[in-house]
């Protein structure tokens, strides 16, 4: 009898699998304000709080809300009564004493040691208390680093490849690299790097599986200084990749006065 192989099926993002949002926001879809890596830059924040609204409903966030800026409170106070979503970063969890700084070089150990010791009772236990990921929420997944870990990379194509047969959403967003962007990988296992700039706007295709970082809010490091983040609709299955200029010198000065390293204000300047 002639033997028929049937290929496993992979998790792509069907059209008619969309996980449409169940609920509406006066009458109207729901649409996610993706939020990344903060690190407790309050200038950049309420920055991306304004450009961003009246655009969206709900607010996710994909850890590290705290780490070498100088509005650790700022930020954790916001986040505790404005997301909807969150998991926990590798600075949130060194900040708030989880993990050792051992992997940290010497400027992220100095914040973290200084935001631990800054950080109000009830904000070092939001941090402590918060998921690692991957966490599922409203039909995507919410990581830090990899849906596999809080400290992995996924910098390159190679860096997906070792990992894609193993992700099981068809919508990942993911922070850590601190570079705006991401991977679809296709029905056939070809992984596309996702440039944030051609286009701004991301059109989910059928049948891939996509890795979207929305890029940091508070430190971003792919050699443009403005603060990042996206907003995704899930009904038009869309991903719109924004910028926005904030007050980097205003941040940078607050972080030397706190007497954090010099060079946690200056990389702000440049977005490196
Ligand atoms: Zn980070």
């Amino acid at each position: 009898m002639r033997q028929v192989t049937v290929q496993p099926r992979l998790p792509s993002f069907l059209p008619h699998q969309n996980p449409r949002p169940k609920e509406t926001f006066l009458g109207k879809t729901m649409k996610f304000l993706i939020l990344s890596d903060i690190h407790g830059n309050r200038e950049a924040l309420e920055a991306v709080l304004k450009d961003a609204g009246g655009q969206y409903h709900r607010i996710v966030c994909l850890g590290d809300i705290v780490g070498y800026g100088a509005d650790p409170n700022f930020v954790v106070d916001w986040a505790r009564s404005q997301v909807s979503a969150i998991v926990r970063g590798n600075h949130d969890a060194a900040c708030a004493g989880l993990e050792s700084l051992s992997r940290f070089n010497d400027n992220a150990a100095d914040a973290a040691m200084w935001s631990r010791h800054v950080l109000t009772r009830k904000n070092l236990a939001y941090l402590k208390a918060l998921p690692a990921g991957p966490v599922f929420h409203e039909g995507f997944d919410l990581a830090h680093g990899s849906p596999f870990g809080e400290y992995d990379y996924m910098c390159s194509t190679p860096d997906v490849a070792i990992i894609s047969h193993r992700i099981t959403t068809p919508l990942t967003f993911f922070g850590h690299t601190h570079d705006q962007g991401g991977f679809q990988i296709k029905r056939n296992g070809k992984i596309n790097v996702i440039d944030p700039r051609v286009p701004t706007r991301l059109a989910l295709a059928p049948r891939s599986r996509y890795l979207v970082n929305p890029g940091s809010v508070g430190q971003p490091r792919d050699r443009n200084p403005d603060a990042a983040y996206a907003i995704y609709s899930p009904a038009e299955c869309r991903i719109e990749f924004r910028r926005v200029e904030y007050d980097a010198k205003a941040a940078g000065k607050k972080i030397v006065k706190a007497g954090l390293p010099e060079r946690l204000a200056l990389r702000l300047l440049v977005g490196v």
